[in-house]
């Protein structure tokens, strides 16, 4: 099937580069110069560099010496978990707690697990059956470590959830967290551009967002450290990134984030309303086929407040997840499971274990997830699609029990 016939439904995987992203990029490739060296050229690419770095801070609503350029969301988170450990670790040897949720990114996940070695005491909060992390459920994982008589270092928690597209309530988890004495972290790659975001008002210390989930391109990302924050570097060398990221910063993958996150702001609030719309039609299109499919996460019609504006994700039992995205494919319609960044590794999804979605039977689980490109014809094929091809999936799964 031609490239242009076929449906893309897995913006929350990677979305295209808008037009502003594209020009910022080729208008920086060319140009000469390390932003590191003192002559002309260096300083003129210094000048984009610090250009990329004060659209991207008013963007997010942070202060230009905030951003911390990385190599995307997985290294912002990294060095987000790490950083923050080995230096409340260093500040007070009995801060050794990370509380984080049972459905964050694998990018959370496994550096908080890696510290375990450490000496880390990792408590996961756990999540409602709508895959929202309460307040009162950091409570609960705080008390834990109280009980341990263990300081907590870090409370991570993302801002919405990649599979499932619920968004937390990160300001009272803030606010939590630094009552206790915790450094607050999230994980803003999925939400970026897609929710009403100030940095600034957040009360984090950190927030990680990419370039490639809002329009920019792959291999680069940020981390936003408040200039209060207690944070060691991960990457040692020549000290760029105030210290804490060392490494020739990419000036053109730089201006070209820059460029897409001040777009997706700029655009958001429209493209919200475009978006929720499209998501309640193909939602509610999925619910009509009469095939006891179900909505993952909360879901309330008409509003972005607590699921991400494109996100679609619908649970379907009876059949095996990857022989439905094989049909789909082949019917032109491009969707996941969840997570693209499991590299491939097939596999229960942790969050549909967290939020309580049975094992009993083989279930299948289809993230449709919208965006720029995205059009009302787009939805009105995946719903037919979805209609043929789950019941072949579920026969096929007949045929192999
Ligand atoms: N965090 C979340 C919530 C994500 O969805 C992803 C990618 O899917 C990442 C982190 C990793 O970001 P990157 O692909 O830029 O490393």
């Amino acid at each position: 099937m031609p490239a242009d016939l076929r449906v893309y439904l897995d913006h929350a995987a990677t979305t295209p580069m808008v037009p502003a992203a594209v020009e910022a990029l080729i208008g920086a490739l060319s140009p000469a110069g390390n932003s590191s060296s003192l002559h002309a050229s260096g300083r003129r690419s210094k000048a984009l560099l610090e250009d990329a770095r004060e659209g991207l801070a008013a963007a997010v609503g942070a202060h230009p010496s905030e951003v911390v350029f990385t190599s995307g969301g997985t290294e912002a988170d990294n060095l987000a978990i790490a950083g923050t450990y080995a230096a409340r670790t260093r500040e007070e040897p009995a801060a050794r707690g990370i509380v984080t949720s049972s459905i964050e990114h694998h990018a959370v996940l496994e550096p908080t697990e890696a510290l375990v070695a450490a000496g880390a005491h990792v408590i996961h909060a756990v999540a409602d059956t709508d895959g929202i992390i309460s307040a009162d459920s950091i409570a609960d994982a705080l008390e834990v470590l109280r009980t341990r008589s263990v300081r907590p270092a870090l409370v991570s928690v993302m801002w919405a959830n990649n599979e499932i597209g619920t968004i937390q309530p990160v300001a009272a988890i803030a606010d939590l967290a630094q009552e206790n004495g915790a450094q607050v972290h999230s994980d803003a790659v999925q939400a970026v551009g897609r929710v009403p975001l100030s940095f600034r008002d957040s009360g984090l210390h950190l927030l990680s967002l990419s370039g490639h989930k809002l329009g920019g391109p792959m291999g680069v990302g940020a981390l936003i450290v408040a200039r209060d924050a207690v944070i060691e570097p991960v990457v040692h060398g020549g000290g760029h990134e105030r210290g804490l990221r060392s490494g020739t910063v990419p000036v053109p993958l730089a201006a070209a984030l820059a460029a897409a996150v001040s777009h997706a702001v700029s655009v958001r609030k429209e493209e919200s309303s475009r978006l929720v719309a499209l998501r309640d039609r193909l939602i509610e299109g999925l619910l009509g086929l009469d095939l006891d499919l179900t909505v993952g996460g909360a879901w309330t019609p008409g509003s972005a407040h607590d699921r991400l504006p494109g996100n679609v994700h619908i649970i379907v039992p009876g059949c095996d997840a990857d022989s439905l995205l094989f049909l789909l494919d082949a019917a032109g319609i491009e969707a996941s499971t969840g997570s693209a960044c499991q590299a491939g590794v097939p596999g229960r999804s942790h969050v549909l274990d967290a939020i309580g979605v049975s094992t009993d039977q083989p279930v299948g689980a289809v993230r449709l997830t919208l965006g720029h490109t995205s059009t009302g014809d787009d939805v009105e094929r995946a719903i037919s699609a979805v209609r043929e091809c789950v019941p072949r999936a579920r026969a096929a799964a007949g045929v192999l029990a």
